[in-house]
């Protein structure tokens, strides 16, 4: 197994649309070395999630998992997926805001808003349909993701660019609001 190298914003694969994995070819040795590498590399760097574009493969494939994440404290858990060929439909008029992070536009947050409910279709990684209703941050998560697959990344959705932050500013400025309105 390897920890990859992550494509960062500039690199002309991120705004491909990647290529469908052929069904038959899941269960062989490339596609399962890739997602071994995929949640390696996630992992590494406290991805919440991390598409194959992302290290510079233009397949359709994501993997993601939120347990105790650094990056994303306080926010629900989500179990390890990996998900081939998905495909995402919203279910709901309702959206959600998020401050949005992505492991390739290091160092910075961006406020998007998207659909709040949506449905979750895809093949796992032993090529078995997975189907799943998401709500909340896992909603959030799917939808990052699988716009990776499309070329698009989190700034594309953004509508305020006044809302995107580097890191350290998006912490003393936004979390101290919010936890200042909590009080
Ligand atoms: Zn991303």
């Amino acid at each position: 197994m390897a920890i990859l190298k992550v494509a960062h914003m500039g690199n002309p694969i991120l705004r491909k649309c990647a290529d469908a994995v052929a069904v038959e070819d899941i269960v062989g040795d490339r596609i399962q070395t890739l997602i071994d590498d995929m949640i390696l590399t996630m992992r590494e760097y406290d991805g919440a999630g991390l598409a194959a574009p992302q290290v510079h493969v233009s397949l359709r494939v994501v993997v993601f998992e939120v347990q105790n994440n650094p990056r994303y404290p306080n926010v629900e858990s989500i179990p390890l997926t990996v998900a081939i060929n998905p495909k995402v439909t919203p279910l709901s008029e309702n959206t959600m805001g998020m401050w949005e992070g992505c492991l390739s536009v290091p160092g910075m947050r961006g406020y998007v808003e998207r659909p709040s409910k949506v449905r979750f279709e895809a093949l796992d990684r032993n090529g078995d349909p997975l189907h799943a209703i998401l709500d909340g941050f896992a909603a959030v998560v799917v939808q990052h993701e699988c716009d990776h697959l499309d070329g698009r990344l989190f700034l594309d959705r953004m509508r305020n660019m006044t809302q995107l932050a580097f890191l350290p500013e998006y912490q003393k400025y936004v979390l101290q609001n919010v936890a200042d309105l909590d009080r």
